[in-house]
């Protein structure tokens, strides 16, 4: 028996991995000093635990440990990165590349700055797949143009970009690229190196650490890269974030990159199985559904689907014992469809319709079955009070018909 409900919304959070919290108890505890404080041993301590976390999630990244700066979150990071770089480099340039389909931390972010007249953004689009051109990147470049921010991997349907080859882009043009890599870190490899990246967003809710922390990389050679702060304070990571450290937080995010760095290939070959059986299951049950992102392409535990002819979250309440998220966020009075999801060229009906799948760390495989079960079960209770459905199974061209409308 599988126990309920059933957690698959590892995109939007992870569990704390109980080997994370067992190396954070003692600095919430025993190990309580604060690591600015050079003149003692609490503070040599904290410090001490802070500077190998800070080696640990470097050497995932294959970067230097002076070249991760600790904050809030990822949101934090890519605030940090985006608006700190335009305004160090004003000088320089004022145009951002971007694309649709990047996180609103991203992309308020730069309208932010658009709006108090800092900067110019071209908001690339994606393929149907949810993939940016390399090309299009190439084309994009202006003589003003001081940064390129594209995301690894999608955290609505997983599509993994060409990073490497946008790298390549920015370096050879010099021009800086950032990189919010949340969804990526942890689950597939990232070297910053190979991928030729500059600044980095991670964090570590997504990858069995605690909420709340969330880290920058930030080039310190070839080129070394400058910011602005967007928080002032005590000059805490090297003047670029004020702010006293999170030290529990931090020694969490140090554990969760060790379990990841040591567990990342099997995990991600065990998730790729189980969401693998997890899609087969639902295509076999099920006619008129739709994969939404990349075949190959994705991150292993993603699996976004849109089951035509029901609403994703008529089909969240119909399987609230199983914990995932549809493509429609409720903002104010009106359901909007994703905006990730439409910018595949897919329609807003079946954009309404889509359900993400994020499996991870503790999903099993009895979890997958039940899953595939109770979702094809109630798309089908569901279809049969579709008059719609009903139609299109009669064979009549649904967009053929002419509806009343008084
Ligand atoms: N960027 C991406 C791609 C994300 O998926 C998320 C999390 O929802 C964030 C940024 C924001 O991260 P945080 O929750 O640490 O602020």
């Amino acid at each position: 028996m599988v126990k309920l409900p059933i957690y698959m919304d590892n995109h939007a959070t992870t569990r704390l991995d109980p080997r994370v919290l067992e190396a954070m108890l003692p600095y919430f505890s025993e190990k309580f000093g604060n690591a600015a404080s050079r003149n003692h041993a609490f503070g040599w301590e904290a410090e001490e635990a802070v500077e190998k976390a800070r080696a640990t999630i470097a050497s995932l990244l294959n970067a230097k440990s002076k070249e991760i700066i600790f904050t809030s979150g990822a949101t934090e990071s890519d605030n940090l990165a985006i608006k700190g770089v335009v305004e160090f480099y004003r000088e320089k340039g004022n145009h951002i590349i971007t694309c649709v389909t990047e996180h609103k931390a991203v992309l308020d972010s730069c309208r932010a700055l658009e709006r108090l007249g800092k900067a110019e953004v071209t908001y690339l689009p994606v393929d149907k797949y949810g993939m940016v051109d390399p090309d299009d990147v190439r084309q994009a470049i202006t003589d003003r143009t001081v940064l390129i921010t594209i995301m690894y991997a999608n955290n609505e349907i997983g599509t993994i970009h060409p990073v490497a080859e946008i790298g390549k882009i920015a370096k050879d043009k010099g021009i800086l690229f950032h990189c919010d890599a949340v969804q990526a870190v942890g689950k597939i490899g990232v070297d910053v190196e190979r991928d030729g990246i500059d600044l980095l967003s991670l964090t570590a809710h997504k990858i069995y650490g605690p909420k709340g922390l969330g880290a920058l990389y930030v080039r310190s050679r070839g080129p070394r890269v400058r910011l602005a702060p967007i928080i002032d304070g005590g000059g805490h990571e090297r003047g670029m974030r004020s702010g006293t450290l999170n030290v529990p937080g931090i020694v969490g995010f140090g554990a969760a990159c060790e379990i990841a760095a040591a567990e990342m290939a099997a995990e991600a070959r065990r998730l790729t199985d189980l969401r693998n059986k997890l899609q087969a299951g639902v295509f076999e049950r099920l006619d008129e559904v739709y994969l939404n992102g990349h075949p190959t392409q994705r991150l292993p535990g993603n699996f976004n689907v849109s089951f035509a002819y029901v609403e994703g979250e008529s089909l969240l309440m119909g399987i609230s014992d199983i914990a995932v998220s549809s493509g429609s966020a409720c903002t104010s009075a009106t359901l909007e469809p994703s905006y990730v999801i439409r910018a595949l060229g897919v329609g807003e009906e079946l954009a309404h319709s889509s359900i993400r799948f994020g499996l991870g760390r503790f999903n099993t495989e009895e979890e997958v079955d039940y899953v595939v079960d109770r979702v094809a079960k109630e798309v089908k209770r569901l279809r049969e009070m579709s008059p719609l459905y009903e139609m299109a199974r009669e064979g009549i061209d649904l967009k053929s018909v002419q509806w009343r409308t008084d």
